[in-house]
């Protein structure tokens, strides 16, 4: 039983709308899910990811409209790092960030980028054999898509503290502050660096900041058997909560990067067909009452597809 690289990640934005042509316009990704943050049902909660969401490929944001940019610091994951095919892949996406006005620095197999509210995100030649988890974009030729997640990078104060919980989840000690959590169909990593100094100011969690990141596993046993190594090593992980979409444990490691362990078994295809995933507003059971009112006061969001 091994963790399968990561699930998803969920980051803050300030700006639905604008999120949307960044993700799904430039970047090219699918937008499979629309709907509400289950925990407070009146702000978005997007899913994007290849043309299903295939666990390793799903970036979401939640939507709280307004939101103060917020600041990386200790305790917060700083980077996302994607996957592309190669060389040519790097100079299509310089010349078409460019192209959009977005600043792109490359170095060697990588080139880095930020959204329009500070994300920062890398791009890197990919070095494993995983199946690439690639949208479909009318203009970006399938060769020269992202392909899914390589890893994130993560500023901890104290990377010793987090040592024994990443243990107990099967992460492995790599050069440099990475520990690799790969499983026999899907690698993925988690970079711990040196938190930047504060004179600027602490870490604030806000637009344009990662909210938490998701490993993933199988189903409900794994989860479980999970559950109970992470609260072995210390943490205080949640029970199981029904994501609609799929299972998770939430907890914080040590450092207090918050972690979700999120099941594979489920899909965005649940409660809506693939062909048209992302079109409509999708709410779970219990906020099916509030649809008429959340269907007023969303902010109503374009398809640059
Ligand atoms: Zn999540």
């Amino acid at each position: 039983m091994e963790l399968e690289g990561l699930h998803h990640v969920t980051a803050i934005t300030a700006d639905a709308p604008a999120n949307v042509e960044f993700y799904a316009g430039l970047l090219g990704l699918r937008m499979v899910k629309k709907t509400v943050n289950f925990d407070a049902p009146d702000v978005y909660h997007l899913y994007f990811g290849d043309e299903v969401g295939t666990p390793g490929s799903i970036l979401t944001f939640f939507e709280f409209p307004g939101a103060a940019p917020g600041r990386t610091g200790a305790g917060m994951v700083h980077e996302i790092e994607w996957r592309v095919a190669g060389e040519e892949a790097l100079a299509f996406w310089a010349e078409r960030l460019g192209a959009a006005g977005v600043r792109s620095e490359a170095a060697g197999p990588l080139m880095g980028f930020a959204d329009p509210e500070g994300l920062q995100h890398t791009l890197m030649t990919t070095t494993v054999a995983d199946a690439p988890l690639r949208p479909a974009h009318p203009d970006i030729p399938p060769e020269h898509a992202l392909q899914g997640f390589e890893g994130v990078r993560a500023y901890v104060r104290e990377p010793q503290k987090s040592e024994p919980l990443l243990h107990a989840l099967g992460f492995k000690a790599g050069p440099e502050g990475r520990w690799d959590a790969s499983g026999p169909r899907r690698h993925g990593h988690l970079h711990l660096d040196a938190p930047p100094d504060e004179l600027a100011g602490p870490p604030v969690q806000g637009a344009g900041t990662v909210h938490h990141i998701a490993w993933s596993v199988a189903d409900d046993e794994e989860l479980t058997a999970f559950r109970s190594r992470a609260a072995q090593a210390g943490a205080r992980p949640t029970p199981i909560i029904d994501r609609q979409y799929f299972h998770s444990v939430y907890f914080r490691e040590p450092n207090g990067v918050l972690f979700e362990l999120a099941s594979r078994d489920i899909g965005f295809d649940v409660d809506e067909p693939v062909e048209s995933l992302g079109t409509q507003l999708k709410l779970p059971a219990q906020h099916e009452p509030l649809r008429a009112t959340l269907e007023q006061n969303l902010t109503p969001l374009p398809d640059p597809r």
